[in-house]
């Protein structure tokens, strides 16, 4: 791969992805394999002003091990230094970026029961870090570069190199770095998502009406005050950054309560190194009531009853089907860039931004709004090119807003 490019997307990261302030603290979580990736990162933080670059080494092969072999009793139970380790630096004002790159396979031997529990352990240990995230107290930023095991999955005839090659290539499209100025093409980019989110924030829809193909038929009422997001955000002090690279999609949350009906996944969902395919939703008053699964039912009935909140949706997003990462046509096993290429819908926890005044708000009052809260926020995707989306205006008008699975507003 080509350091030039290389070097060009490190630099965005850097001033569009996680913004670096002046004296500012940044912690990068990265696996072993991304390593080079993550010094480039670094040395262009300093470059950018940043006081210090903690890095935070993850090892998924290790994990692995563990998962397998160790006793059972570990596996609900998460190291009281590492809660510190994020909630210090969260306090400190330092930004958080992670470099999403697992093999999908990574745990497919591994007993799912053992990865909800890890999953639960460390959501419930980290809440307070979790929470500033959501509500953008902090900069935070998810980026990918390819690995071996990762590249494999997504172009199984390609021989290694091959597959590391094309996937670099897909990552650096979707992510625009294959631009003559990448930081103005996220600039041009961020205006276009403007103008779904504008059309959005002001013909405010009280009611969506999903439908296609595949089966999905769901209604999700949206809460009064919910307000359309997309493209670059902003932390409590008003610095801008861009939590999602690629990011494609506009959003908002649901009334928590207020989704009824089916809704069937259109990709496949890598739920911490497992695979779940071919599944489907059903919903009444919000509720989760029935799943089903040709893949990985096991994980998917275990994330849904994770707690109460993971039985609710935490937010509804809106990616055409005619757009970037979706036109690539490839299927990447890894959510970030998946829900990019589609519209999709969270399970479990809300974010309080997508509300009026939400980031302010305490626990009860999100509640009493209808705003979801649990330890899991899980996208999964739902977007066909038959997908039609109605929408039913506060003032009672009903408004088209996806045909043949594009926006069909004006
Ligand atoms: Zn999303
Ligand atoms: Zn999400």
């Amino acid at each position: 791969m080509n350091t030039v490019m290389l070097e060009k997307y490190a630099e965005l990261v850097i001033k569009t992805g996680i913004n670096i302030q002046q004296n500012q603290i940044l912690v990068i979580s990265s696996p072993l394999e991304c390593a080079p990736f993550a010094r480039l990162l670094a040395e262009n933080a300093y470059k950018a002003g940043a006081r210090e670059v903690v890095m935070n080494w993850k090892d998924e092969l290790s994990s692995k091990i563990k998962f397998l072999q160790a006793p059972d009793e570990i596996f609900d139970e998460f190291p009281d230094w590492q809660k510190e380790f994020y909630l210090s630096y969260a306090r400190k004002g330092a930004g958080f970026i992670s470099i999403a790159a697992s093999d999908p396979e990574l745990l497919k031997e591994v007993n799912p029961e053992r990865v909800v529990r890890v999953q639960k352990a460390s959501n419930t240990a980290l809440k307070e870090y979790r929470e500033r995230m959501m509500s953008n107290k902090n900069a935070w930023s998810v980026v990918s570069i390819p690995t071996e095991a990762w590249a494999q999955k997504v172009f199984p005839d390609a021989t290694p190199e091959e597959a590391m090659e094309k996937l670099w290539t897909a990552i650096f499209e979707a992510v625009r770095v294959d631009t003559p100025d990448p930081v103005a093409a996220w600039k041009a980019h961020s205006q276009q998502l403007k103008q779904s989110l504008d059309y959005l924030n002001t013909h405010k829809c009280k009611l969506l009406h999903f439908k296609n193909s595949l089966g999905t038929d769901l209604e999700v009422e949206l809460p009064a005050g919910h307000l359309w997001l997309g493209g670059p955000e902003h932390t409590a002090e008003g610095i801008e950054f861009v939590a999602n690279m690629p990011t494609e999609e506009v959003f908002t949350l649901p009334q928590k309560s207020g989704v009824n009906g089916v809704v069937v996944s259109s990709k496949p969902l890598n739920y911490n190194g497992t695979l779940i395919d071919g599944f489907s939703l059903t919903f009444k008053e919000g509720r989760i009531v029935d799943c089903k699964a040709d893949q990985g039912y096991e994980v998917l009935k275990k994330l849904v009853e994770t707690d109460e909140g993971s039985h609710y949706l935490g937010e509804v997003a809106l990616v055409p089907y005619n757009s970037p990462i979706s036109n690539s046509g490839i299927l990447f096993y890894n959510t970030l860039f998946d829900e990019n290429a589609s519209c999709h819908l969270a399970i479990g926890k809300a974010y309080p931004i997508c509300l009026e005044n939400g980031a302010d708000m305490s626990g009860e009052e999100l509640a009493q709004a209808g705003v979801n809260d649990s330890m899991v926020h899980v996208d999964f995707m739902l977007g066909t090119d038959d997908l039609e989306i109605m929408g039913e205006t506060i003032t009672g008008e009903r408004i088209q807003i996806f045909k043949n699975g594009n926006f069909a507003i004006a």
